[in-house]
Parts: structure tokens; sequence; C-alpha cells
């Protein structure tokens, strides 16, 4: 059985394997938390990045406050690995999750969840009345801050909800969530800032509201890598959920710039020779996803074209040194959310050897 331990060499790894460059991670850490905690805001990390609650745990060492998760399915694992501080940012729907949501209070109560419609909370709050949970369930109105994803508008429609809310026994309003996700990877730094900055304007005016309206508005959060440092200046912002800055990726590196490095890379080997400058590696769609453009080679005079599920190809101009069966190489992600889900550990290293090794404890949790 393959069984790869610490204090291996990164050279003794089969590939494609998974692995982390903890001198550029732990500077990634730092950076954030250096940068955006003296000015005041709780820093909950998205954990739909790492999936893992020993980076959780690393992530709160170093400053964070709890952690986000997507799904209900994450909170489960993550939480029974013994990080349950958290906020699950999709909206439960469904009575299948709503009892899944239910038998998860009843073992953590630091969950917290999102609501953006009146059915979604009735519902939970009748299978939480039905449980016998004395305790009401920590809910942040979600609000729509100009993604249209999920969220409840601005002004009226989110009154009504934070008053239905309001009156159920077995909730508790104590925030509201604005994520500005179609902001985060504008390439235009300034027009990133100011789109942000309206987004935040409508944000905060709404916690306002529903503090007027009578609402203990506690907790509010927003924020991703790509706009984190500007939530961070907008006061009434209390609390930022970046996720992809602990190991970036070619897309967020393209538009918000090199302060964060590529701490995460794919291990690859050179499996055939297909011509003068071309050969096949072991990385394909199954190992680097496509959706945000193609991976890139650590060394930039290599271009990776995928060859299908399992493989892909590197071609370079005359004059590079060539590359033969045999040799390994590392790919950068185009995208790191999706691509850590597809893969079962990270090989964390320093100076070449394995010093710690870290399992996608959430991969494949969607529901
Ligand atoms: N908050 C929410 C609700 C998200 O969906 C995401 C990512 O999609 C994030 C925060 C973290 O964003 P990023 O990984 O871009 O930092
Ligand atoms: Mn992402």
């Amino acid at each position: 059985m393959y069984n790869p331990r610490v204090g291996d060499k990164v050279s003794d790894l089969d590939t494609p394997s998974m692995i982390v460059d903890l001198d550029l991670m732990e500077s990634n850490i730092k950076k954030l938390m250096d940068k955006l905690l003296p000015t005041g805001v709780d820093i909950r990390p998205h954990l739909k990045t790492t999936k893992s609650a020993i980076l959780a745990q690393k992530l709160a060492a170093a400053g964070a406050k709890g952690g986000c998760v997507a799904k209900l399915s994450e909170a489960e694992v993550i939480a029974e690995k013994g990080f349950d501080d958290l906020l699950i940012t999709c909206e439960i729907i469904g009575p299948v999750k709503v009892k899944r949501l239910v038998a998860l209070y009843q073992k953590h109560r630091k969950i917290r969840i999102v609501i953006d419609n009146a059915a979604g909370a009735t519902a939970i709050n009748d299978a939480l009345a039905a449980s016998g949970i004395e305790e009401p369930i920590s809910v942040l109105v979600d609000l729509d801050v100009g993604l249209h994803r999920t969220g409840v508008a601005a002004g009226e429609p989110a009154l009504a909800l934070a008053r239905h809310i309001g009156s159920m026994k077995h909730l508790k309003i104590i925030g509201v969530q604005g994520y500005e996700g179609h902001l985060q990877h504008l390439h235009d730094r300034a027009d990133r800032e100011q789109q942000c900055l309206a987004s935040m304007k409508t944000l905060t005016e709404t916690a306002d509201a529903l503090r007027r309206d009578g609402h203990d508005i506690q907790v509010v959060t927003t924020g991703g890598t790509g706009t984190a440092e500007f939530c961070a200046t907008v006061p009434g912002v209390t609390e930022l959920q970046p996720g992809s800055f602990i190991f970036m990726d070619t897309d967020y590196r393209n538009a918000v710039g090199r302060f964060y490095g590529n701490s995460l890379t794919i291990l690859s080997t050179v499996v055939s020779k297909q011509g003068a400058r071309a050969v096949t590696i072991d990385s394909g769609l199954k190992s680097l996803t496509t959706d945000s453009g193609l991976a890139e080679c650590k060394d930039p005079r290599y271009t990776y074209g995928v060859l299908g599920d399992e493989q892909g190809s590197l071609v370079w101009e005359e004059g590079t040194p060539d590359l033969d069966v045999g040799d390994v190489v590392e790919m950068i992600p185009s995208h790191i959310d999706p691509t850590i889900n597809l893969h079962d550990y990270y090989y964390a290293y320093r100076n070449g050897v394995i010093e710690e090794i870290w399992p996608v404890d959430s991969r494949g949790k969607v529901q």
C-alpha cells in the first residue's frame, strides 16, 4: 500500500500529488492577518477553499475567529473533527437538509446559518421546535449586495424577512451577510474597490435599518480574497470571509496581483514525449480544473494544455531546455477551491521535505 510519510522527500512522492509550500502558506496567512486585524475586523476564513479542520485550526491560531463553510455537509465533517465555530454561508433548504441541520445543531451549538426567505426560516424554526432544543440558532439575514446568487433584496424585503425571522422563537438574528462574489476577480483595482464600497454601503445601511427596526445586529460579514482589504475600511463591517488567499491560484494572481503567493501546486510527471517540444504529463481534468482558464506550469517557459481526464500537455519554444519522460514539474491551479476538491491529501513541505500531511476532510461534500 502506497503510504507517504512525514519526513519523506517531496521528490519521493508519486504523482499527481497536491503539495503545499509551508513557508509561502504561512507568509500568506501572516500577510492577511497583519493587514486586516489592525482594522478591528474579525477574520472568519472561508473553509470552502481548504476543506480542512487542521487548516482551520492553523488559521485560528494565527488570529482568525471561527470559519465559514459553504455547505451543511462540510460543516458536519469539519465540526466532527473538532472545529465547530462555523457559519454555513449557503441557504439550508428542503426537509432532508433541515433535518440534518437540527441533528448537527444538537451536537454543535456554535453553528450559525444564513436565511434569505421566509419559508426557509419557518421550516428551520418548526424543525427546531419539534426537536425540543431550547436554545435558538444564530441566524444571519443573507442580503443580496449585487451578486444575485442568494440573498434577500435590500430595503423593505430585508426588513420584512428580518421581522419574520425575529418573530420565530427558535431563530435568533445576530447579523447580516452580504457577499460580493461578483467583484472578487475584477482586474481593475480601482473599479473593484469602487464597486465593493457600493456593495458595502448596501450592506451597512441594511444593518443599520435592521437595528432601527429593533434587531440586535452584532455581525456584518462579507468579503473575499479580492475585496477583503476594501471591506475592512468600511465602518460597520465586523467580519471578513476570505478563503483563497491561503493558497491562491492563477486567476486570483492575475486579478489581484502577487501580494499573496501561489503556495499550492500539483506535482506532475512527464509520462510521454510527443514531439521535439511537446510532452504529456499525468495531470488532466481530474487533477486540475479548467473553469477559470488553464493551469500554469510553475516554470512559465512551459505552456499547459488539456489532453483529457488524466493527462495534459506541456509545450515550449525553441531554446528552452527540453523536458523528458520521467521529469517532474509543478502545476499552479487556475481555480483553487474546485482543484483541491479533486485531491485526498495535502503534502506540506519545507526545504523539500514533507513536514505535515493533511486530509482534505470535506472533499466531495457538496450537499
Ligand atoms: N464568502 C462566500 C459566501 C463565498 O462564497 C466565498 C467564495 O466563493 C468566499 C467568502 C471566499 O472567497 P475567496 O475564496 O474568493 O476568498
Ligand atoms: Mn472559488
